[in-house]
């Protein structure tokens, strides 16, 4: 038995919000410095953490990495931090991994990054390490993810998981505020709001490819009912399967909500991108690899095929900004139920040997056969 479990319990025990993962990340050097890494701490002034073993010898450079935020939840009125998307699991798998494969000595070429990074679940943390630089002298990068109940059954595994484009834009139409008995003298920013809803409401895009922009919230009170209101602010989800996809897709969402709000006489005072996730770009070569190991690990049916979901993973950061990355992301059943994010959710915790063996397989594939040139 590995110690993954012991890993699990203490990490599930002490959820922190993204950037705030001080304990999380203290217990994950002090392990790595343990086992025998060089470890940096502090990454870009936040919380992720690096450790590097080298070999010493001509060899590519594998980085792996896992994610150690929790989720803020309300629950009974309580705002309350839970690991409902698995990080903790994530950080388990990897540094049991990382522990056991210097243990086993089996690095024979190149060298090993095992990387902790904060904050997935803002979109924020992937960039510091990126902006840190820490990631540029990576070849190949892999990434792992606990997947619910429905995508993948407990001893599976997904061998590629294509993840989508995502970003969130919001706009603030302005009218012209004006007394509710004259409403011909301004510009009800709430009927410039829903012109621009409407709008991009009408954009087709080619059905062949997945994607989806949609208001997710709308705000509006000028505080007076017999008032016309100068303001609303309006927020949409949009989602695309491939980048290229999601290019487009801003680009007529943008612009309907700019024309929707002119068709009532109304202008769009601000517009901004808050938050933006790149789709997955996953190299072939390694996804055949990793295929492989699940086989040759788990038996053939375990291999799942590719998966694309429509939700955002912040890795994708790193294949954005680092073209010459060659990554690769496997999705691990475990049976999470209800959900992902979902406040209760839970999972068949035994799987998790399944994590560790693929990610010393994957460090073993890459390191280990000696360097002959
Ligand atoms: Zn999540
Ligand atoms: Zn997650």
């Amino acid at each position: 038995m590995s110690n993954v479990l012991t890993h699990y319990n203490y990490l599930h025990a002490i959820p922190e919000p993204g950037l705030q993962e001080f304990k999380t990340a203290a217990y994950l050097a002090a392990k790595l410095e343990a086992a025998g890494y060089a470890v940096t701490c502090h990454i870009g002034g936040a919380t992720g953490i690096v450790g590097t073993y080298d070999s010493g010898l001509p060899g590519p450079v594998l980085g792996i990495r896992a994610d150690m935020d929790a989720l803020t939840h309300i629950i009974d009125g309580k705002t309350i931090q839970r690991h409902t998307c698995g990080h903790d699991a994530h950080c388990a798998m990897l540094l049991t991994a990382a522990e056991e494969i210097i243990a086993e000595n089996s690095i024979k070429k190149g060298k090993l990054k095992i990387i902790f990074q904060p904050a997935e679940e803002t979109g924020a943390g992937a960039k510091i390490m990126l902006e840190a630089g820490v990631i540029d002298d990576i070849d190949i990068l892999l990434g792992m993810h606990i997947r619910p109940i429905q995508e993948c059954r407990s001893g599976q595994i997904i061998e590629a998981m294509y993840y989508s484009s995502s970003c969130t834009i919001k706009a603030i139409i302005k009218g012209i505020p004006a007394h509710g008995a004259r409403p011909h003298l301004g510009v009800n920013a709430i009927d410039g709001a829903i012109a621009a809803i409407t709008a991009v409401n009408a954009i087709h895009m080619n059905p062949v490819v997945a994607c989806s922009a949609k208001c997710t919230r709308f705000l509006c009170d000028s505080g007076v009912t017999n008032a016309i209101p100068e303001r609303a602010a309006i927020t949409f989800d949009i989602r695309a399967q491939y980048n290229d996809t999601m290019k487009e897709l801003k680009e007529k969402v943008i612009r309907a909500i700019h024309a929707g709000a002119a068709t009532v006489g109304a202008t769009v005072e601000s517009l901004e991108i808050p938050t933006e996730l790149p789709a997955a770009e996953l190299d072939p070569e390694i996804t055949k690899i990793l295929g492989d190991i699940i086989v040759e690990s788990f038996g053939k049916e375990a291999l799942c095929p590719p998966f694309t979901t429509p939700g955002g993973e912040d890795f994708f950061w790193y294949t954005s900004k680092l073209p010459h990355l060659k990554a690769g992301f496997t999705g691990l059943g475990v049976d999470a139920e209800p959900g992902l994010h979902h406040p209760d959710m839970h999972f068949d915790l035994s799987a998790l040997e399944n994590g560790v063996i693929i990610h010393k397989k994957s460090i073993t594939k890459f390191l280990n056969e000696p360097c002959t040139d």
